[in-house]
């Protein structure tokens, strides 16, 4: 393990994110040795704090997590730093660069700055702006820019944001996080696909008679109603982990190592959405929202807190994706995600025809990933492990084997500490994703929802089954 050195500067410091998951990765990595002497992290945000109380929410916040001893939480904590600030004040952005530049001398961290946006949208852009006009970048360190999801809520406000963090930020520093792409599973299903070579000629419409990704909580919205209403799962879920899911598994060679080569293919393959015209829309997506559950427990989504009574906001959605592209031409990529789901599951189905057994492969198998990985159980073969398995067709690459668990942020920041965008998302990416899903978006919106649609506890409307049915097809985890 290499120490890495530099300093992060966290906006929204003080918050939900950064004290439940950027914390805790970042003491994953110090107790890893990739963070030691060389980093210190500033906290901005409005209220006025002490580093003394900083540093004690960090504590109370890693104990959720941990059972290290006290001590090494404090150790740790000894490089926060904390910085009241309002982001539209410039005073306070030279207040930060001053107390940034004290911190690179005080910690060595090589004048690497990782400026991180763990702060509302709407702030992205300005506090970005005030990162570059008010001088706080390093000549000879590097400056990175780490921005959270959501990226806009249509292709209109992401290509706004975009264009105001792009002026300043070039792309190659700007790292959009869909935590998804921190995931173990997701990052090896290159090396899956590349190491399985039977399984790989049989990834394209001559064999595959569809491709199922399912992102299934059990929870409802908890204490987050107020965000959930300016978003629902479309923007939530499917424009972003889903779609870097299908295109994890869709893309065009695999085996590709570079970056650049990387990011193509995926650029490519969401390039080749075949988009929706309104009345595919109503054939081809399906919206549900949760209702109570049957014993009357469990309240209904237009019942929790910040909801509005007669929401039209979406808690479930089913769709049938389609890829113009020479290899998925008439394969159906079915995706949903829903809330108050029967359990958690977050898997991808991908169901053979009977074709190919040519291929040596039993007709019809089903080859399911498991991206929750919390044993060696992550390939399923007709449901069953891998390892036992009649077939043998495929199986984990020996490099990609089961590890201790790489956290996804931890995993994340690792890159980012790195300079390697392989596992973020850029913008043509999601120009492309968001682009499909307006058309979802502004469909629905013309129509009212005929909400609520599922019991809570449910997979969801039956409509969702319908959607497959139809093709032939039906869902294989339910
Ligand atoms: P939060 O409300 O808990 O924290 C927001 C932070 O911003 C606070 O530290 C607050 O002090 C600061 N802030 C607000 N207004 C400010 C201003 N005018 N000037 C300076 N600082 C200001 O929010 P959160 O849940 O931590 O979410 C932060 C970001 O991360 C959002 O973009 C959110 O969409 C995204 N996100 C959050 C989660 C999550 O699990 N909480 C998951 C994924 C993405």
């Amino acid at each position: 393990v290499k120490e890495k050195s530099a300093n992060f500067i966290i906006f929204g410091g003080s918050g939900d994110l950064a004290h439940r998951k950027l914390y805790p990765s970042l003491f994953r990595l110090y107790k890893a040795g990739y963070l030691k002497d060389h980093f210190a992290v500033i906290g901005t945000a409005r209220r006025p704090w002490s580093d003394d109380y900083f540093r004690e929410t960090i504590v109370a916040s890693l104990k959720e997590y941990f059972t290290d001893d006290e001590k090494i939480m404090s150790e740790f904590a000894k490089h926060f730093f904390y910085q009241s600030h309002d982001v539209n004040d410039s005073a306070h952005y030279i207040a930060l660069k001053n107390l940034a530049a004290k911190l690179n001398d005080q910690f060595e961290a090589e004048n690497n700055r990782v400026y991180y946006m763990a702060i509302a949208p709407k702030f992205f852009g300005v506090v970005a702006e005030h990162i570059n006009s008010e001088g706080l970048k390093t000549k000879d360190g590097y400056n990175r820019l780490v921005i959270e999801k959501p990226f806009g809520r249509d292709l209109d406000s992401a290509c706004e944001l975009n264009g105001n963090i792009a002026k300043a930020f070039p792309e190659d520093d700007i790292y959009r996080i869909d935590h998804y792409l921190g995931k173990e599973m997701i990052q090896d299903i290159p090396n899956i696909r590349a190491n399985n070579p039977k399984f790989e000629e049989a990834l394209n419409n001559k064999y595959v008679s569809n491709i199922q990704v399912t992102l299934a909580e059990s929870l409802g919205v908890e204490d987050r109603g107020g965000y959930y209403e300016t978003s629902g799962v479309l923007r939530d879920m499917i424009q972003n982990h889903i779609m870097q899911i299908v295109g994890a598994i869709a893309s065009d060679d695999p085996a590709a190592k570079r970056a650049k080569d990387i990011h193509k293919n995926k650029t490519d393959l969401f390039a080749s959405l075949k988009n929706l015209t309104p009345e595919q829309v109503d054939t081809n997506f399906v919206r549900g929202q949760y209702d109570i559950d049957e014993s009357g427990t469990e309240k209904a989504y237009r019942q929790e807190d910040n909801v509005a009574e007669d929401s039209e906001i979406e808690t479930y959605t089913a769709g049938k994706i389609e890829f113009d592209t020479e290899r998925w031409d008439g394969v159906p990529f079915y995706v949903r995600s829903g809330k108050r789901m029967p359990n958690k599951a977050s898997r991808i189905d991908i169901v053979f025809n009977d074709k190919v057994a040519e291929l040596g492969i039993n007709a019809n198998t089903v080859v399911t990933l498991l991206i929750e990985r919390t044993n060696n159980q992550s390939i399923l073969i007709n449901g069953v492990n891998y390892a036992e398995s009649a077939q043998d067709f495929i199986k984990f690459p020996e490099e990609a084997e089961f590890t201790t668990g790489r956290e996804a942020y931890a995993s994340l920041i690792i890159d980012i500490l790195s300079g390697n965008r392989v596992h973020f998302t850029l913008w043509d990416e999601l120009r492309s994703t968001w682009k499909y899903i307006d058309s979802i978006r502004e469909r629905w919106d013309s129509q009212k929802a005929d909400f609520p649609n599922y019991m809570s506890g449910t997979m969801g409307p039956d409509a969702s089954e319908m959607l497959l049915e139809r093709d032939g097809n039906s869902w294989i985890w339910d």
